[in-house]
């Protein structure tokens, strides 16, 4: 068994990343231990992931070979600089994953982070606007509620407010789409039939800006952090031809959706719709170890790389781009992904899964189900004057019932790893149902 982590004594140290301090200190929630769908306290009481951690774990917890292959690749070497030097597993990692990507999306630029891959990918695009002489283009186009990330870059073309408010004006050149949640949508199964005409706000801000001044439109295909928003039928196609029209890079944050999530190695697969970039990060290495990555077409390397003067074409990096551990838990990831043929087991378990979580549309206080792939958004009726607190206490019961969920605001996100089976769906939406209908009373 591996080792469990006793309870620490002092919590005052450590400030917590997007979490209510004061409130966690008080009544802490911990997770020592886990392995495949179940997480275990300190105590050793048994959690059931509903999150697959937080949207990452999609190969399930503690896989042995991605945790060797980590242990193989410290105690051979533990880095290598990243600059002017490279190592073998990072050029390995990175043909293996072109392997994956979309056809045509296949060079690979390696971060740590979703955030730091989408600084990374909206730099490249500015990047490549210039080097083809055409300097000009350097608006950035976000979504209303959408997230990507914590960094300038992907703040300011996120979406939500509460994220940027602290931070004063971000990046200026920016602008943003509308969102697609719609009334007309409540409670749809899949992909939505309403509002694949927002897209067209995309002709109105090129005609508001100057058709030659976007340089790039960065768009999740399946919106998570802001509860779960999965895009109507036609949108992402509106947009990829309003793209291409205008002569404007169009980028996928699959950093939610990829490796699997949707059924397919990423929502760009599962929709049929081909971007210029993928960002992603999370289930690369199952979350095991941190790492990000940039998919860019061969002609966006190509144009940024022969254009510029011998020497450093794109002047951006990190210390730990295709850090060796990183690499290595990627490679092992590929691997069990392919031999356990994920994505085509999340295909084949999601009609369960969607029925499931609809099953819930008539317990009190829930006012819309939305799903796609391995994911659910259930969002609530907030308390009156008391935002986000309905779904906090409903989260509270959960983690006591032994079942983890994830709130944002009143909306309660799902996204179990993809080595789900029929039984955790019963008991996820059965302890869920629980604590919603028990909240209510
Ligand atoms: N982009 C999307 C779509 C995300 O969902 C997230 C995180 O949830 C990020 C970017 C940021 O990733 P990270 O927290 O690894 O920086």
């Amino acid at each position: 068994m591996s080792m469990v982590q006793s309870a620490p004594n002092d919590l005052a140290a450590l400030w917590m990343p997007f979490t209510a301090n004061r409130a966690f200190k008080q009544a802490p929630r911990l997770l020592a231990r886990a392995e495949g769908m179940t997480y275990w306290t300190p105590e050793g009481r048994e959690v059931l992931d509903g999150t697959a951690g937080l949207w990452c774990v999609n190969a399930g917890h503690g896989r042995r070979p991605i945790t060797e292959a980590i242990q193989q690749a410290a105690a051979s070497m533990d880095f290598a600089p990243s600059f002017q030097m490279g190592h073998p597993l990072m050029f390995q990692a990175a043909s293996r994953l072109a392997q994956v990507t979309p056809a045509g999306l296949d060079r690979i630029f390696f971060t740590n982070s979703g955030s730091e891959s989408a600084d990374t990918a909206l730099k490249i695009a500015l990047a490549y606007h210039r080097a083809r002489g055409q300097g000009q283009h350097t608006r950035l186009i976000g979504r209303e509620r959408g997230y990507h990330g914590v960094n300038f870059g992907g703040l300011s073309v996120g979406g939500i407010g509460a994220n940027k408010r602290q931070f004063g004006p971000l990046l200026g050149n920016v602008d943003h789409l509308p969102h697609t949640h719609l009334p007309a949508n409540l409670f749809t199964q899949g992909q939505p039939e309403h509002g694949a005409d927002k897209a067209d706000a995309l002709e109105d801000l090129v005609q508001l800006h100057g058709p030659e001044s976007i340089a790039a439109v960065i768009v999740e295909p399946v919106a998570g952090s802001t509860g779960v928003l999965v895009l109507p039928k036609g949108y992402l196609e509106r947009l990829r031809a309003l793209c291409t029209k205008h002569g404007i890079l169009l980028i996928f944050d699959e950093v939610i959706t990829g490796f699997g999530r949707m059924g397919a190695n990423f929502a760009a697969d599962r929709y049929g719709v081909l971007p210029d970039m993928i960002t992603m990060a999370k289930g690369l290495t199952n979350a095991a170890v941190p790492m990000g990555a940039v998919a860019a077409t061969s002609e966006i390397y190509a144009t940024v790389t022969e254009s510029a003067a011998a020497g450093i074409e794109l002047f951006h990096g990190y210390t730990y781009s295709g850090h060796p551990l990183a690499c290595a838990a990627a490679i092992a990831t590929m691997d069990i992904h392919r031999d356990e043929a994920l994505s085509a087991r999340a295909l084949a378990i999601e009609p369960e899964w969607q029925e499931a979580v609809h099953s819930l549309r008539d317990r009190t206080n829930v006012i819309d189900i939305r799903n796609a792939g391995l994911i659910a958004g259930i969002e609530l009726q907030p308390r009156d004057g008391k935002p986000t607190e309905r779904a906090g206490r409903i989260m509270q019961r959960c983690f006591e019932a032994g079942l983890l969920i994830r709130t944002t605001g009143d909306i309660i996100a799902l996204s179990p790893p993809l080595i789900i089976e029929s039984g955790h769906i019963d008991r996820i939406v059965t302890t869920l149902g629980e604590a919603i209908t028990a909240e209510a009373a």
